[in-house]
């Protein structure tokens, strides 16, 4: 299906199923082949991201671990910008090589408040691992290691993100309707 209705709001499709796999795919090929004999610690950021991480998972063949965190909740259709505290991070990240899996880097405050927590516990390599990035609303300075797609500054639902809770399970990912 072309058009969706989450909630209240219509949506269209931006980016099928065939094509997030095939770059999730070309992802993890570029993860393995930069840390082949490192067995990193993945930190996968909820609710978002949870999509995007198992099937990231599921294609990578070196020896890794994989833990979750929660860092913020994200309400309606505009970013606040506010930086809240990480939840979760129960083991130790010293000395580990460490890949953070988001969904999507909006403004990237959430990323740059949780990279400088993060790097206060001495991790030995930390980066960025992200499905989807807006470059047009990039506002704080963070490195991007690794990204799927770069998108417009359009609010986008499906394969993990949501609409005020909705729309998780959408294989594709869609674009809200402006209206008109
Ligand atoms: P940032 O701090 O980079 O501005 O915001 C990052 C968070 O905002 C993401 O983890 C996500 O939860 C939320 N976000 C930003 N843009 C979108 C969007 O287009 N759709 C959805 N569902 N969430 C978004
Ligand atoms: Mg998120």
């Amino acid at each position: 299906m072309d058009k969706i209705q989450v909630r209240d709001r219509e949506f269209t499709i931006s980016i099928p199923e065939a094509k997030i796999l095939q770059r999730v795919s070309e992802v993890a090929q570029q993860i393995q082949h930069d840390l082949k004999d490192e067995h990193p610690l993945f930190i996968s950021v909820l609710n978002g991201s949870f999509v995007f991480a198992a099937d990231l998972a599921r294609q990578l063949t070196i020896p890794f671990n994989i833990s979750f965190i929660r860092v913020s909740s994200y309400e309606g259709m505009a970013s606040t910008g506010e930086l809240k505290e990480v939840i979760g991070l129960s083991e130790s990240i010293e000395g580990r090589p460490v890949i953070i899996i988001e969904d999507i880097i909006d403004s990237g405050f959430t990323m740059a408040s949780l990279l400088e927590s993060l790097r206060r516990q001495h991790p030995a390599d930390l980066r960025v691992c992200t499905l989807l990035t807006k470059p047009g609303n990039l506002k704080a300075d963070v490195r991007i290691d690794y990204s799927a797609f770069n998108i417009p500054n359009d609010f986008i639902v499906g394969y993990g993100l949501d609409y005020d809770g909705f729309g998780r399970g959408l294989k594709e990912i869609y674009v809200v309707d402006t209206e008109a």
